[in-house]
This record gives structure tokens, sequence and C-alpha cells, in this order.
């Protein structure tokens, strides 16, 4: 009986540590996160977290990276043996930048779908989200890790108080277009410049000199022009290697049974040099379930923001 107790109390206390305790220091920053309700970002008029005008497809679901993709890290967990250098980043640790020429990616249209090193990236999409944002930036913080935030133009202009938090917390920026078209690939030359043209003046009305080093197709729904163009205004293009489709709730439900699908997919997937795909924007799951992994990612890999250029 007495073993029993003291094992249900060990468990506890496992349990405990586990719900996003990075460090020490930051328990009272953990103890601090508030826990509203539910409510929608403004100018999000449906209830599709993406804002997209076809709302019935999902958010980034489209294409799936190839099975076989090269360069993907080793299953055992090696570092990265492909020795595809995607992106040429140093780890996090010295938090410095490369400046490394670009090799092309091997995702859609030559994007990354690899950080090219031992690094794992996680990225954040479709936000800033008012409700969702602020809550996984407090994790982020507690357990001092560094990520990418694939923000939609019009949701910055509309919490300019996130975005500045954002940079300011020394997270990396990434354009995910104004509104989020997944047929943006579609659209003439003129209309995709003026988007994330658009999008990229918005950021900077909020954070001026911030660098916005990459962009995100709305669904990661690239094709090379596309990946073209954005690069002619200065971004490289991200897709992801794991894609735990935090959005896919028709399959994977909500509430524990999302979050548990999300935790289970993340840490059987992840290796070293993957870009993980997650979406801040109006998934409370996706923030529980970073509670649990973002403890367990740091013990394993080294996390890193996608690097910017140095600052002239
Ligand atoms: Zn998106």
């Amino acid at each position: 009986m007495r073993m029993r107790t003291l094992v249900s109390v060990s468990l506890a206390l496992l349990l405990a540590a586990g719900a996003g305790a990075c460090s020490a220091k930051s328990a009272n920053e953990a103890a601090g996160t508030p826990t509203p309700g539910t409510t929608r970002s403004a100018e999000a008029p449906g209830t599709s977290p993406e804002a997209s005008p076809e709302p019935s497809q999902s958010p980034e679901s489209e294409p799936s990276p190839s099975p076989g993709a090269t360069g993907s890290p080793s299953p055992s967990g090696k570092p990265n043996p492909g020795g595809k250098n995607e992106i040429g980043v140093v780890g996090c640790r010295t938090g410095v930048p490369s400046t490394k020429p670009i090799a092309t990616g091997t995702g859609p249209g030559g994007s990354l779908l690899s950080t090219g090193t031992q690094g794992v990236a996680l990225t954040f999409d479709d936000g800033p989200d008012p409700i969702n944002t602020p809550k996984i930036l407090d994790l982020l913080k507690n357990c001092g890790v560094k990520a990418t935030f694939c923000l939609v133009g019009f949701r910055a202009r509309d919490r300019p108080d996130l975005v500045r938090r954002i940079v300011a917390e020394g997270h990396t920026l990434c354009n995910h277009s104004w509104q989020h078209l997944f047929d943006l690939r579609k659209r003439t030359d003129q209309y995709i410049l003026h988007d994330l043209g658009k999008t990229n003046d918005e950021i900077h009305k909020i954070v001026p000199g911030a660098p916005i080093s990459w962009f995100r197709a709305p669904g990661g729904n690239f094709t090379k022009h596309l990946v073209d163009l954005a690069g002619s205004l200065g971004m490289r293009s991200i897709y992801w290697k794991i894609d735990p489709r935090d959005w896919e709730s028709a399959k994977f439900g909500h509430g524990s049974s999302m979050v548990n699908h999300i935790i289970g997919a993340v840490q059987s997937q992840t290796r070293p040099g993957a870009i993980i795909l997650s979406h801040d924007n109006g998934k409370p799951d996706t923030i529980t379930a970073y509670k649990t992994l973002l403890p367990w990612l740091k013990a394993r890999f080294i996390l890193i923001p996608l690097p910017v250029p140095h600052a002239p």
C-alpha cells in the first residue's frame, strides 16, 4: 500500500514536471499563464482558423513531402548523414546565424524541408492569434527556445503588440502571405508580389528593420516560380519535414485526443535537422501539446530559430 502511494506520488511529480517545466527559473511565468476562454481573432470571419477563401481545405495540407525525399535525417537519430545542407545554419547554442549560400531545397518548388544541420526548427503558422500566440510565446520563453513564426499579414496588422513581442523575444519572422490564399501560386506575378510585399510592409510598420528572411506558402502550395518570386523579395521558402496535422480535427478530434496525437506524431518522427510545422492560430490543443513537447524536444535536440542574415 505504501509502495503504491509512493509510486503514485512519483508519477504525479513526473507529470507535473512535464507540464511545460523546462527550467526552474521560469516557474513563476508558468504559474502566471492565463487560461482565458476561446475567442476569435479579428477579421477571421468564419470558423476556419485559416481565414481562407477555401475553407474546406485544411491549413498546411498539401502536398505532402515525398516519403523518400533526399536529405532526410537518419531515422537512427545520427546527425544528418545525408549531408544535405539545405539551410546551412549553425546551432542555436551559438546564436550566430550563418551567411553560407543556400542550397536548393528538396521540398516542393525547391523549398526547404530541413535545417541542414542537427538543429530542429519549430515553426508556428497563421498567427498572430490573440489567445494562443501569447501562450506559445510563454512556453518558449520558459524553455529558452527560439522558434520561427509564419505570420499572416492582416493578423500581424491587427496585433502589432504580438509582432513586437515575437521579435523582442528573439524569434524569427516568416511571411505567410497577406490572407492565406491557398491558390496564391496560381495568381499573377503582380498579385503575388503585391501580396507578399504588403505583408512585409505591414510587419515592418510594426517592427522596422526586423529581418523577414523566410516565406511559407499557404498550405505549402509552392511552385518553383512562387519560390523564385519570394526569392526576388529576399525571402527563402520553407516547407516542413514533419506535419503532425494539428489542423485535422475531423480525424484526430479535439482536446486530449488531438493533444495526444500531436505529441505522439512529433515524438515519433522528429530527427535532427527537421523543420516541424505547427499552428498557433486557433489551435489550443497544439499549445497544450507543446507543454509536453518543448521539454521533451529540448532534452533531445538542438532547437533553433531559422537563421536570419547578419544585421547591417
Ligand atoms: Zn498556414
